[in-house]
């Protein structure tokens, strides 16, 4: 019942530095978005934006293969901010409020999550439309580069100025939903009681994804 990471802290969360372009490469942590080039529309990932190396073999990730999840979560993770996201500590709202749905409600809210702040062609204040706490669909998010339309399309090549298929609705869907099982394993089905907290308590970053 005691939600086992989060009891009893009301540690403030530090201001967040870490930017879609953040870098640490000596600690092998990199940035894939390529600099902006003036006339392109459909633009990859590559090459770490900072150090150069080559990492991720993007043309694999951007098949899109369910099968071929590990290895799109492994090159996930070379990259700051989304290393960042998958290994921070996910915020008492969040926690309190993934117990409260439970893992049924929670792929259903995964699904409607990204359906409607990335799944239109012009997304809701595209590039800051995904909070970074409060919720652990947003940290799955961050974690998977289904943040935004921006993200998505360098990770997963999907261009942006166009509805997402079905298909790809789905695809990102399960990205989301894996994390939140990865970090969560021990949520109930159908969850369960869970007092609230008051707004005040809770740290919301308004921090903004460029
Ligand atoms: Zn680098
Ligand atoms: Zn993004």
């Amino acid at each position: 019942m005691a939600p086992e990471s989060v009891a009893g802290k009301k540690k403030k969360l530090a201001p967040l530095k870490i930017t879609c372009t953040s870098t640490a490469c000596d600690d092998d942590l990199h940035c894939f978005k390529q600099a902006k080039k003036k006339g392109k529309e459909h633009v990859s990932g590559g090459k770490c934006r900072d150090c150069g190396v080559d990492l991720v073999d993007f043309s694999r990730v951007q098949k899109r293969n369910l099968k071929d999840l590990e290895y799109t979560f492994k090159s996930l993770k070379y990259e700051l901010i989304r290393h960042h996201f998958w290994h921070l500590e996910i915020d008492l709202r969040a926690m309190n409020y993934a117990r409260r749905k439970g893992t049924t409600a929670l792929r259903v809210a995964a699904e409607k999550r990204i359906r409607t702040a990335v799944g239109p062609a012009q997304p809701w204040h595209d590039g800051t439309q995904t909070p970074k706490s409060g919720n652990p669909l947003y940290y799955a998010q961050h974690a998977t580069a289904t943040c935004c339309r921006k993200c998505i399309q360098y990770w997963y090549g999907v261009e942006t100025g166009r509805d997402l298929s079905e298909e790809e609705i789905q695809y990102f869907s399960a990205l989301v939903n894996m994390f939140v099982e990865d970090r969560l394993p021990n949520l109930t089905e159908t969850g369960e009681k869970v007092p609230p907290i008051k707004k005040s308590e809770a740290e919301w970053d308004e921090e903004q994804d460029e």
